[in-house]
């Protein structure tokens, strides 16, 4: 739509200024600092940052119902900038101008209603927000979308030139992260990722976008150790979730969530799996965000998952007592939600931060966190994807967390769930292979069920002599009788009837 045909009272808002006063401040000791400079943690005491915009209060001069028709016309606005995670410009990144703003396609992914009897099934009403219809497959482009519009931005100033970005990854943040700087010219990548604990599609998309990829002995928590020393001694750019403006892009999940249901969020349920903690950072954030701004007045319930083979959250919040809890960082065993398979979150603080401030808000208890079995996780997967969906193992996680839940009592005949599948189902396919070939390793502690196993047939007949080849066509009647022995033989296996 041409901006002249939008409603005059929309029109002045239609386009975002940037007009924001962002600023970093450290979860430990309050400290605040400029954005003009690159920062993942506190120079005075080392904490975790999180981005503030000092000019929040003008986001309340525009009324909540207002704020929901600017970003319902946004949706038929046709400005590059605005069509991804910057619809939400003014709660994203107020301080970045449009023609900074870098966009691959990410965000706006749909939520897909489960059928009928998967519902019936499972007892609730729910939906996949498929994340991994992002760019790279993802729901981290949200997050690079921001972090990498950010640099742009420090680069068209000028207070940046030259930029070497780094990251460590369970394979997706490296994915995201190759995707986006690959894009941005005078910015430069190098990814570390846990040798042989990403996925061969993982590892295949930072060396497609030209990344410098480096490989290195141990789990996830080990490339971050070495990310930091990195990010510590040298020049580069981090862009892990420790760099809060990844946060930022994150929150649009739950922006896109308040605005498909239309901004009525009194029933709503988010289950999304926990590795690093920041999508979980993000998502509560951002109903924050939107809650205090007025444009929905109900916070979703958030459930936290994560697998039995890496769950020091889970752990950190079975202590009652808020003054008892300890967070505990814990060796990881191996998990087929390897994406989330980290045992000392660097966004601990952040969670312990915005759990507290959302209960509050809320008025109650409305954040909770389930582990589940490696099992359940699998056989979720695969249940969804028998259902229509392109649910990751991750997806998979988030199923079984909203089985785990509704065990709890924690959601009830009246909620309708969202569940975040976090990438792609093919990014993992290997798994999927190794359950269907009753090939998992014993430390998965993973039972294929029969009734889920699915292999291909070869059909290839005995008394057929001819068959063709590659290169070596049949032909004629050699031909006709391949075609007719095939046939029979797949229509007796279907138990095909004759018309
Ligand atoms: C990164 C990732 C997670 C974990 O998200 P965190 O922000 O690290 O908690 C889950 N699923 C997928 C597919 C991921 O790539
Ligand atoms: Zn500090």
């Amino acid at each position: 739509m041409k901006p002249q045909d939008f409603p005059k009272e929309i029109r002045p808002y239609l386009q975002p200024s940037h007009q924001g006063r962002l600023i970093y401040r450290c979860l430990g000791c309050q400290a605040e600092f400029g954005i003009e400079k690159l920062a993942y943690v506190c120079p005075q005491c080392g904490q975790v940052l999180l981005i503030y915009d000092l000019n929040s209060d003008r986001l309340k001069e525009i009324s909540g119902e207002l704020w929901q028709r600017i970003f319902d016309y946004r949706r038929m606005l046709n400005l590059d900038a605005l069509k991804g995670i910057y619809r939400y410009h003014e709660f994203i990144g107020p301080v970045i101008p449009l023609e900074a703003v870098i966009y691959l396609g990410e965000g706006h992914t749909p939520i897909i209603e489960a059928n009928p009897s998967l519902q019936d099934k499972i007892g609730v009403r729910f939906y996949f927000k498929n994340d991994g219809q992002n760019p790279s497959a993802s729901f981290k482009d949200r997050g690079m979308a921001s972090a990498l519009s950010y640099i742009n931005f420090m680069l068209q100033k000028g207070y940046l030139s030259e930029v070497l970005a780094i990251c460590a990854s369970t394979g997706d943040t490296s994915a995201a992260a190759a995707l986006y700087a690959s894009y941005l010219p005078g910015v430069k990548s190098a990814v570390l990722l846990p040798h042989k604990k990403v996925t061969p599609q993982q590892l295949s998309q930072p060396l497609g976008s030209g990344a410098t990829v480096f490989e290195i002995p141990g789990v996830f928590d080990d490339c971050m150790k070495i990310v930091e020393a990195l990010s510590d001694n040298y020049n580069v750019a981090l862009l892990n979730s420790k760099n809060a403006w990844r946060i930022l892009g994150q929150e649009s999940y739950s922006y896109e969530i308040a605005q498909d249901l239309e901004y009525d969020l009194s029933n709503a349920v988010v289950v999304l799996p926990i590795g690093n903690a920041g999508n979980i950072t993000a998502v509560m954030s951002g109903f924050l965000k939107f809650y205090e701004a007025g444009i929905i007045d109900v916070l979703p319930k958030i459930v936290g998952v994560q697998s039995e083979h890496a769950n020091p959250v889970y752990r950190y919040y079975l202590e009652p007592d808020e003054n008892n809890r300890k967070f505990v960082p814990l060796t990881v065993k191996s998990s087929v939600a390897q994406a989330a398979m980290i045992g000392n979150p660097v966004s601990m603080p952040r969670v312990i931060h915005l759990v507290k401030r959302y209960n509050k808000l809320a008025g109650g208890s409305k954040t909770f966190f389930v582990e589940v079995s490696e099992q359940n996780i699998m056989d979720c997967e695969l249940l969804a994807n028998r259902n229509g969906h392109i649910a990751c193992p991750q997806g998979g996680e988030s199923l079984a967390g909203l089985m785990a839940a509704q065990k709890r009592g924690v959601v009830d005949s009246q909620d309708v769930a969202v569940l975040d599948s976090t990438a792609h189902t093919i990014k993992f396919a290997g798994f999927q292979e190794m359950y269907f070939g009753q090939q998992f390793p014993p430390d998965y502690n993973i039972t294929p069920k029969r009734d889920l196993i699915n292999t291909p047939v070869y059909v290839h007949p005995e008394d057929l002599d001819k068959v063709p080849a590659p290169g070596r066509p049949l032909a004629g009647e050699a031909l006709d009788h391949f075609v007719k022995r095939v046939a029979a033989e797949i229509a007796g296996m279907l138990e095909l009837k004759k018309v």
